[in-house]
């Protein structure tokens, strides 16, 4: 195959929420997509797991969403009864937009048990949710030291340059996706990132190509969007990406 298409990397993808999930997983492993199918609740964990631990190029993660937790408290407790099996967080975080602005309480509460519960358990690897809350998010991260024993990755990050800057202090990385580049003031804050901090996704089904749902292949866009940001080569950037994954998940 080739490897202008394979070794791609979809750090963040709702693959259950596609019609086709099942088919979908062997297409990751086909085209080679490093994929981290996200969840929304952990109801959905046990047939998320089960279908991806023994691939080679897709994993599971844990998720208890912020824009769900307010309605669905008792999920709580079975995300802590998968938590041990989990080596993968997500999607969890905050959300401050306006429709979820009024659950922001709710979210804190879960989201701190969250922080604690992987700050005790160590060598977890979360992937975070900070619609206009980089800085809660941030201020929690610090508050529980998740970042001592754990890895955090700021998805679809749309805060400040500060706040990026200091959640790369923390040790921070950033999954990096197509629509990111649409705006000028977002791309300026993309063009900050250090750039041995970016991975790339796609948060599909919830993005489109063309008229479409986005597919983990398509994280591709978001290497091409990089490659012109950074003025590197297609080639270059890939590697780049593959090995920010690998320290990532081995450092
Ligand atoms: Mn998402």
């Amino acid at each position: 195959m080739n490897s202008e298409v394979t070794g791609l990397v979809d750090f963040h993808c709702h693959l259950d929420l596609y019609p086709d999930f099942e088919a979908l997983i062997q297409e990751c492993e086909e085209q080679q997509v490093f994929t981290l199918g996200v969840t929304t609740t952990p109801d959905a964990w046990p047939r998320n797991h089960a279908l991806t631990k023994g691939t080679r190029h897709v994993r599971s993660a844990l998720g208890i969403h912020p824009q769900l937790v307010a309605s669905r408290p008792s999920e709580v407790e079975a995300w802590d009864r998968y938590l041990p099996e989990a080596r993968y967080i997500g999607e969890v975080g905050l959300d401050s937009g306006p429709e979820h602005f009024n659950t922001l309480g709710a979210q804190k509460d879960v989201f701190a048990h969250v922080l604690e519960r992987c700050a005790r358990a160590g060598a977890k690897v979360l992937t975070v949710h900070s619609v206009r809350s980089a800085t809660a998010v941030l201020d929690m991260l610090e508050e529980y030291a998740v970042t001592n024993n754990n890895r955090v990755v700021f998805h679809w990050f749309t805060g400040s340059a500060r706040e990026a800057a200091r959640a790369a202090e923390l040790g921070c990385y950033f999954s990096v996706n197509e629509w990111m580049f649409k705006k000028e003031s977002r791309r300026a804050v993309v063009a900050k990132l250090p750039v041995d901090r970016i991975i790339t996704e796609t948060d599909g089904p919830f993005t489109k190509t063309g008229d479409r749902p986005a597919r983990p292949r398509d994280v591709s866009s978001a290497v091409d969007e990089l490659c012109q940001l950074i003025r590197v080569g297609r080639s270059e950037m890939a590697t780049t990406i593959r090995r920010n994954l690998r320290t990532l998940l081995t450092e």
